[in-house]
């Protein structure tokens, strides 16, 4: 049995078709440039690649390609749209409501239209994606939608509330939601599988560093604290984002430099972080690379990420009352043994220390790269994504 996982934005679609009998991938790839042209980029297990122009006016072109794509030509890895039993969708946004992933509906799909303001890049290509699906696959075709912010949905009142009047939230919904709660979900999972330990009793802090990145603090299992708020723009410095600044310098700004709201938004999404503050690059390597050749501001770019990492830890120890293990993932936490350093080193006070051996040569492969004295576990665990959305869709669906 065969789950297409798909990942809509507002001018993409990016999808893989999973087998669950083994959990491989068959295919994957991405229609892009839907609504302003079009492109499909596809690649088979065996090796196989396809890469061509073809006109996506709308989700549904794109879905239609794809299917074609999958059954027919160079790229064919099944013979018929009928051996998908069931679709996988990645959704941002599930507000208070989906605290679990869930079958969709047309309830549902108005639901994810519904929560368009807290989630406005994301949420409404996606509904649109879930229609397009319906319409190429028929609705005997179940499809299930996995939300960024359910995994987050355990933490209490006090962690999730902000400080500013109450009706607020009772008007606007305004708390923290937190993201990236299918990756966190994925590697703490995995953390127990991996380590033998038990559920009951532990505390964990998953740190996910990509482009975008977050921290969940995870007692028993349940999410109880995380780094990124009412939006994803919350936490530490990221590739393009600020992070939490103090809330008196979006005021400041926006009067000195006579912004609108937007632009004062597109400034802190997206021309800040290691972008803003070191004028070279969002990327880490990059910054890395010019931190080696003696760039001030790359360096400083560094120490920040990891100085403000660092603080969270600390904060998420002082709110569980002690840890476990120290998890890292995504692009940077899988890949920047720098990055695991920065942020581990001088924590021997608080039990953590990382091995100086293990953690260079581990090169984005699960391991364990704490010292053998040191009492809070480190790992480093491959996040996947895709996967968690389509062991999610197979076990909502019942398929065996
Ligand atoms: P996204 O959040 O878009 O999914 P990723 O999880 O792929 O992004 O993370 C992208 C980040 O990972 C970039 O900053 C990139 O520099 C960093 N990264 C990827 N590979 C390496 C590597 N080998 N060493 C250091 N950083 C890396």
């Amino acid at each position: 049995m065969k789950v297409l996982v798909i990942n809509a934005g507002s001018s993409s679609l990016k999808y893989q078709l999973i087998d669950m009998t083994d959990e491989s991938v068959l295919a994957k790839g991405n229609c892009e440039r839907i609504g302003a042209g079009g492109h499909i980029g596809h690649k088979t297990a065996d090796g196989r690649k396809i890469d061509r122009d073809v006109d996506f006016p709308t989700h549904k072109e794109a879905f239609l390609e794809l299917v074609k794509t999958l059954t027919e030509g160079e790229g064919k890895v099944i013979d018929t749209v009928k051996e998908i039993s069931a679709v996988g969708h990645r959704v941002l946004h599930g507000s208070e409501k989906y605290k679990t992933s869930t079958l969709i509906t047309d309830q549902v799909i108005d639901d994810i239209f519904s929560f368009s303001e807290l989630g406005p890049l994301h949420n409404p290509p996606q509904a649109t994606a879930m229609k397009a699906c319906q319409e190429v696959f028929g609705k005997e075709t179940p499809m299930v939608a996995i939300f960024d912010t359910s995994f987050h949905q355990t933490m209490p009142p006090k962690a999730y509330m902000f400080g500013v009047p109450y009706e607020y939230y009772e008007k606007y919904s305004i708390r923290r939601y937190g993201f990236h709660g299918t990756s966190h979900r994925f590697v703490s999972k995995r953390y127990f599988e991996v380590s033998g330990s038990p559920v009951k009793g532990s505390r964990i802090i998953t740190c996910h560093l990509g482009n975008g990145s977050s921290l969940a603090a995870i007692q028993d299992g349940a999410v109880v604290d995380t780094s990124m708020g009412f939006t994803p723009l919350d936490g530490f410095i990221m590739g393009t984002r600020s992070g939490g600044i103090d809330p008196s310098v979006v005021t400041y700004l926006m009067n000195k430099e006579h912004l609108t709201p937007d632009q004062m938004s597109d400034l802190m999404n997206k021309k800040s972080g290691f972008l803003g503050l070191s004028g070279i690059s969002s990327d880490m390597r990059d910054l890395s690379d010019a931190a080696d050749k003696g760039n001030e501001r790359a360096v400083l770019t560094l120490d920040m990420f990891a100085y403000q990492i660092k603080k969270f830890i600390g904060g998420y120890m002082a709110a569980m009352n002690g840890l476990d293990a120290l998890v890292f993932t995504g692009g940077i936490g899988e890949n920047s043994a720098r990055a695991r350093w920065m942020i581990c080193r001088e924590m021997e006070a608080l039990g953590i220390k990382i091995d100086d051996e293990k953690n260079p040569a581990c090169s984005g492969k699960e391991a364990e790269v704490s010292a053998p004295d040191s009492k809070v576990k480190i790992w480093v665990l491959p996040t996947n994504e895709e996967l968690l959305i389509a062991r999610d869709t197979k076990e909502l669906v019942g398929l065996k």
